[in-house]
């Protein structure tokens, strides 16, 4: 019932790319806008005692609060939204590296299915690409691929990336060839080209240097090839901040992603946005979230509190019956941030979904853009909608 904070895809998929450090001048990562809001800041220490409370591992805790440090150049960092793309950013733009995530103890729990999953899927099904070479980026166990495999897809023409060493040879054992590097590794430098599809899960959202990243996933993509993202929905992380649920901090994640910002990203690299869609709300997944995470949260704004005295207690069954009891015990309070929730229920699905396909001629890739613009579609959105969410 009580679940802990998501904080998975290791540092891993990133390597280290210090953008974004100049403190003077921010600017958006996504449209390389200048027109930007500071939304909060978030102190090293606050993230520190958030991925790694004192009271349950203080050697843990400064080593957290030291990697921030360093990765931030300071003890504080920003963070920012842009007006043009509604990109919301860590400045400075730092992703968290190895020590960072080996140090949040990422337990490496992943989901079986997930609606990006099944909406990719059907994406997949319905391009009919026999023979398709596939590559994911963080897959996890393989649940997405065994989706597509071997009904859509060869196991063989699968090439899984994934850092947790105790996936890769869960994902070898279904026969699918699992590498442990970045997307932009060298290692990679030899497949320019091969792939109708490539998957990035809950993954995108980790990641700075981010040309790097939308170039390499051009040139890895086949002529007529489409990439597929799915990210934390912007709407989401905005409820659970103003409602005392967790908040979204960097350097786990430090991109909140748009379809706009998509949009502008794919525009300087060869890429464009087709479709971008959002998860419908499913109360199931909302609920049992919200009443976890707001658990949580009050574990974060009282450490010396009961509650975290608790969940500092060894993992097991007793603490795990005392804390689902405890946030049984605060549902009352949440009854209001759940009829917000009611009202905003278009809005607040988990995740935003975009395919992007590969453009063939990335020189005029922008003028391509503004043509085809209109012709973006939502799925299951209506036309009205979709073109909204890239407007
Ligand atoms: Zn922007």
């Amino acid at each position: 019932m009580v679940e802990g904070i998501t904080c998975s895809s290791p540092e891993a998929l990133t390597g280290q790319h210090a953008f974004g450090t100049d403190r003077d001048e921010p600017e958006c990562p996504a449209c390389k806008s200048r027109s930007l809001a500071s939304l909060r800041t978030v102190s090293a220490r606050e993230a520190a005692q958030f991925f790694a409370p004192e009271r349950a591992d203080a050697e843990s805790h400064e080593r957290i609060f030291a990697c921030v440090t360093s990765l931030w150049g300071g003890q504080t960092c920003h963070i920012m939204s842009c007006r043009d793309c509604g990109f919301g950013f860590a400045w400075p733009f730092v992703a968290g590296n190895a020590e960072f995530y080996n140090f949040t103890g990422a337990a490496g729990v992943y989901p079986r299915s997930k609606w990006e999953f099944a909406r990719t899927a059907a994406e997949v099904e319905r391009l009919n690409r026999p023979g398709a070479k596939v590559l994911e980026v963080g897959a996890g166990n393989g649940y997405f691929l065994d989706l597509i495999c071997p009904s859509l897809v060869r196991a063989e023409d699968v090439i899984a990336l994934e850092y947790n060493e105790k996936s890769i040879p869960i994902l070898r054992g279904k026969g699918y060839q699992a590498l442990s590097v970045d997307l932009r590794d060298k290692a990679l430098d030899g497949y320019r080209a091969s792939f109708d599809f490539i998957f990035l899960f809950q993954i995108v959202e980790h990641l700075d240097g981010l040309d790097e990243l939308f170039g390499r996933i051009r040139s890895l993509l086949k002529a007529g090839g489409s990439a597929f993202c799915a990210v934390p929905n912007q709407a989401r992380i905005e409820y659970q901040e103003a409602n005392r649920s967790v908040p979204d901090l960097p350097p786990n994640h430090i991109g909140r992603w748009t379809p706009q910002a998509f949009e502008a990203v794919c525009r300087r690299n060869g890429l464009m946005a087709q479709s971008a869609e959002l998860e419908p709300l499913s109360w199931g997944e909302f609920l049992s979230h919200d009443i976890s995470y707001s658990h949580i949260r009050r574990t974060q704004l009282d450490p010396d509190g009961i509650i975290a005295r608790i969940r500092s207690l060894p993992r097991g069954r007793t603490r795990r019956l005392m804390e689902a009891a405890l946030a049984a015990l605060f549902i009352p309070t949440r009854l209001s941030a759940w009829r917000h929730a009611y009202r905003n229920r278009e809005k607040l699905g988990a995740s935003l979904w975009v395919r992007l396909d590969r453009c063939e001629r990335p020189d005029i890739a922008e003028l391509q853009d503004a043509e085809l613009a209109p012709a973006v579609t939502a799925g299951s959105s209506s036309p009205a909608e979709s073109e909204a969410m890239f407007s």
